[in-house]
This record gives structure tokens, C-alpha cells and sequence, in this order.
């Protein structure tokens, strides 16, 4: 069997019933953004954890070494925000071929650090070692909440609305820009520095009505199937209500976006909105609701498109 064949779910879904046999002592595992682990009575950690590779993920000679280490960190803590959680700690390990200056590992520190002082994470490990010729990072996040306010993938329920927190499409648009050298693009700084929506996600999981929450890493065509397959329901999305000033095929596909993708009870819906905007000062965007079914049913100003729409996915 061919990975192309099998595909990254396929892979990950194969990897997990390699080990459904193994007890999990009461902490949740592969499927959401983060595993949750039991802490106290009241309390869990959560941890995630997200590889950089050298020419999939960045190319060393177009992103900036201090946005890559910002990058690095921002694409965990976005994990951490997507269960409601509050980042405390993370975990760099990185692997250098001996062609990689001093110079770019201390800038890209510095934007490991500026993030990390930001939200006041420290950095407590990870792990270095030389490479053949490219430059591997992991990242390992975690953080804590109360249990009861976790949001997870699989909670969405028929008629919920469905929001987004951010702009869609601008991180894909910063990396066309980015190989077509259009250095005056404003979407490559989205593309190489995306804000992790931490306040947000904490302030989201006090609320009741917020029911199924993730992070939009590989594009909502993808991502929202994941909280649909979870769920064990449908969705009708609206391609005139997404938030994008690129195209609708790029908004929904090419992912790294990096905002917040939930589901909240309709009666509640508007404000939530309104309460959203007057915290944080950026609206939240409906952009559809869930309803029974499987699959995600795509309208255009009321008029339903068969478009043949597919998120990133590695092979
Ligand atoms: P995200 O985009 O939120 O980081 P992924 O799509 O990378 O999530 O992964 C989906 C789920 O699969 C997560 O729960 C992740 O921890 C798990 N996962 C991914 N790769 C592996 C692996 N090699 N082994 C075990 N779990 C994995
Ligand atoms: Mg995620």
C-alpha cells in the first residue's frame, strides 16, 4: 500500500487502532487538537504537538529565520487555544545541518522568545541534534483549563451556527506571493507570522453556547469535516458569508489560517456576537450552520454549488 493511497487521516486513523488496545488511564488521545489529561478534580492538561520540515513546511531561503521561530510556536498555541486551554509551557527540539548559521538559529530563537513572552510561556525543554541537510523543528505545547469548559471537535449539534474568528485564505494567498517574490504582498506577514487566538479560545470555552471548537490549520473544507465526522452530523456553509479577500477556492482550501472554527446554539448565536465584538473589538463571522447528514453541502447566495473543494493533506 502506497501512502498516497492510504492518505494522512488514513495513516493516523491506521496508527490509532494500532494502539486502541492500550489503556489510556482516563486521558483522551489521537483525534482532536490536543490529547486532555486528567490534572486535579476540576482541571486537565492538554498537549499537542507539530513538526516543521525543511522544503514541506518552509523554505530556508524565504522565510525569515525570526517569523519561522515565531511560526513554530504560534501553530501549538493555536492548538492549545482550539480546546480552550491556557498555554503554560513548551518544547522545542530542533534537528541543524551543519550548513545552517549561528546567525539564523539565534534570530529564530528571538521569535520563539517574542512569542513566547507574549503569552508568558516558558520554554522548560526539548531536545538538539545535527542533521544531514535540512532543518527539522517539533514543538510540543501544553496547557490547562477546567475540565468542563474543554471544547472538543466531536460536540457540534444539528441547527448549531457556524463561526470562524478570522479571514480565510490570506495565509495561502502570503505563500503564492511569497514563490512569485512579490515582496510588497500584505498577506505574506498573515502566511509567516499567524496569530494564535489564545484570548479568544479561553474566553470561548466559558461560554455554554459554544459547543464543537478547532484551529483552521488545513483549510475549513478539511477542517470542518473533521468536526463533522466527530459529531456525527452535517453542515450547510455559505461561500458568500466567508471572511476573504482572495479567492473562495483558496479561503476554504489552503489552510494555515490559524483562526478559530466553532459551533454555537443558534438561540444564543447573536450575542455571542455581540459580546465577541465589544471584548475583543473583531466580529466573529457565521458563516453556516450544522444540520443532520455527513457532508458539507456548499450555497452560493442561497443556491446550492457541487464544487469539488479538498483541504491540505499530506500524500
Ligand atoms: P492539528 O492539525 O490540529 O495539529 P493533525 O491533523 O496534525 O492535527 O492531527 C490530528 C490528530 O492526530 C491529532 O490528535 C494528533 O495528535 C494525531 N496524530 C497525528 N499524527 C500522529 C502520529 N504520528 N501518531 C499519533 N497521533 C498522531
Ligand atoms: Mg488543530
Amino acid at each position: 500500500m502506497k501512502l498516497s493511497g492510504l492518505g494522512e487521516f488514513g495513516l493516523i486513523g491506521w496508527i490509532r487502532e494500532q494502539f486502541a488496545a492500550i489503556p489510556t488511564h482516563g486521558c483522551e488521545g489521537i483525534g482532536d487538537d490536543c490529547a486532555v489529561l486528567p490534572f486535579n478534580e476540576h482541571e486537565s492538561l492538554v498537549v499537542t504537538t507539530d513538526l516543521l520540515v525543511e522544503d514541506i513546511h518552509f523554505l530556508r531561503t524565504k522565510t525569515p529565520p525570526k517569523d519561522l521561530g515565531y511560526k513554530s510556536l504560534a501553530v501549538n498555541l493555536s492548538d492549545v487555544a482550539a480546546m480552550g486551554a491556557t498555554p503554560i509551557a513548551s518544547f522545542l527540539s530542533i534537528a541543524l545541518p551543519q550548513n545552517c548559521s549561528a546567525e539564523w538559529i539565534e534570530t529564530f530563537m528571538e521569535g520563539y522568545r517574542e512569542l513566547s513572552a507574549q503569552f508568558g510561556v516558558p520554554l522548560l525543554g526539548g531536545d538538539t541534534t545535527s542533521s544531514k541537510d535540512r532543518i527539522t523543528i517539533s514543538v510540543t505545547a501544553m496547557g490547562k483549563v477546567t475540565t468542563s469548559c474543554i471544547k472538543r471537535r466531536g460536540d457540534a449539534q444539528v441547527d448549531d451556527v457556524i463561526f470562524v474568528t478570522g479571514e480565510l485564505g490570506a495565509s495561502a494567498q502570503g505563500l503564492q506571493d511569497l514563490l512569485a517574490e512579490k515582496t510588497d504582498s500584505s498577506f505574506i506577514s498573515l502566511h509567516n507570522c499567524p496569530k494564535p487566538f489564545i484570548k479568544e479560545g479561553i474566553w470561548l470555552s466559558k461560554k455554554t453556547s459554544v459547543h464543537a471548537m478547532m484551529d483552521v490549520s488545513d483549510g475549513i473544507a478539511s477542517d470542518l469535516g473533521h468536526i463533522l465526522r466527530a459529531s456525527g452530523c452535517g453542515a450547510e456553509v455559505s461561500v458568500d458569508m466567508i471572511p476573504t479577500n482572495t479567492s473562495v477556492e483558496l479561503a476554504v482550501t489552503g489552510g494555515e489560517d490559524y483562526c478559530l472554527l466553532f459551533t454555537a446554539n443558534a438561540t444564543d448565536a447573536l450575542v455571542l456576537q455581540q459580546e465577541y465584538l465589544k471584548t475583543f473589538g473583531t466580529p466573529l463571522y457565521p458563516i453556516g450552520k450544522i444540520s443532520a447528514g455527513d457532508q458539507i453541502i456548499w450555497k452560493d447566495h442561497g443556491n446550492v454549488i457541487y464544487p469539488q473543494w479538498k483541504g491540505f493533506t499530506h500524500f
